[in-house]
């Protein structure tokens, strides 16, 4: 398979990059000085393009490429992929389901207790030796309050576990109702925001969930309201989050994920009830290396005409 031309669209893991290498004839997008020259000299070679949350297929990309024949996404998410585009062109799709669910769930569960047990900020409370001066403030507790779940699939039902396992209350909202949970389901993110005092969206970005955190949403919330997002930042209207945070309104957020990454808006630097990750939500070596195994193992499926191991298209 070593004559196969794979475009890795942007750096990600080198482990992955390793394996891709030692497999195919491995392209690095992002170390290509001009684009257009680049493929134009290469698009009859390149029959599979590998990327990930941050860039991955976009039509034109794949209009520059006739023979790309699979796109293989070292993520779950598919917004960077222009799906519609590939089902047309026949071309097949990939991603890295289920091996990333825990870890998202988990560090669902830490932006919670982050912003509601000041974490962050307790532990600038100590380095910087303000404890020697007094106790730090009270803050508040986590367990049994309810948790409203924005888009209920995998990472959506395995944040709903562990927070059950802290005796939250746990309701959702979801295009539709899931026949086989007992969680609440809410018709519209209104009123899961309504009846949730942290409000966590784990649903796909597509052009119907592109800000539906919006100010409405937020100001349903309410000042005493936590908003944990580690779906994708483009789900939530940043500029009215900042502001409601800035104004009070809100009462607090955990964010791994932000419109513009990697640009995090500097008004939130100094608000104490935010908590700002930069979209790790995968980023442990176990899972980054189990993704990377799905992404050569969908590759190499492909091209020995064997069965994908997680199509989506
Ligand atoms: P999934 O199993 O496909 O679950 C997505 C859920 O969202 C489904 O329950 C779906 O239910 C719901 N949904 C879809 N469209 C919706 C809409 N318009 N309104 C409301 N709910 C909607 O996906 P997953 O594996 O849990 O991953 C979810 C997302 O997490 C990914 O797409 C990705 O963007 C994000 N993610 C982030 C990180 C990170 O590093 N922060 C890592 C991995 C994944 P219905 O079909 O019934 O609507």
């Amino acid at each position: 398979m070593d004559s196969i031309g794979v475009l890795m669209a942007c750096p990600m893991f080198t482990y992955l990059e390793e394996e891709l290498e030692k497999r195919f004839n491995l392209f690095r997008f992002w170390k290509v000085a001009d684009r257009a020259e680049f493929l134009k000299e290469n698009c009859n070679s390149i029959r599979a393009v590998v990327g990930n949350a941050s860039a991955g297929a976009d039509s034109d990309l794949i209009n520059a490429l006739p023979k790309l024949e699979i796109v293989s996404s070292f993520s779950v998410g598919l917004d960077k992929i222009d799906l519609g585009k590939c089902r047309e062109k026949g071309i097949r799709v990939t991603n890295t389901p289920d091996v990333l669910t825990d870890d998202v769930a988990d560090l669902a569960i830490a932006l919670i207790l982050a912003v509601l047990r000041r974490i962050c900020e307790s532990d600038r409370y100590v380095r910087s030796g303000l404890w020697k001066k007094g106790d730090f403030k009270l803050t508040t507790k986590f367990s049994g309050k309810s948790v409203g779940i924005l888009g209920l699939g995998r990472i959506g039902m395995a944040i709903a576990t562990r927070a059950e396992a802290f005796g939250c209350p746990i309701s959702y909202y979801s295009r539709k109702e899931k026949p086989d949970t007992k969680y609440k389901y809410y018709p519209s993110v209104l009123e899961l925001a309504a009846n949730s005092q942290i409000l966590v969206v784990a649903c796909p970005l597509t052009e119907e969930t592109r800000h539906i955190i919006n100010r409405e949403v937020i100001d349903t919330l309410g000042p005493k309201g936590v908003i944990i997002n580690i779906g994708r930042g483009p789900h939530v209207d940043e500029p009215e989050l900042v502001s409601a945070l800035v104004e009070g309104r809100l009462g607090g957020a955990g964010l791994d994920v932000y419109e513009h990454e990697p640009h995090v808006p500097e008004e939130l630097f100094k608000l104490d009830n935010v908590v700002l990750l930069p979209h790790v939500g995968s980023g442990t070596w176990e899972t980054r290396t189990a993704m990377a195994d799905l992404v050569v193992g969908n590759l190499e499926a492909h091209f020995l005409n064997k069965p994908l191991l997680t199509p989506v298209v």
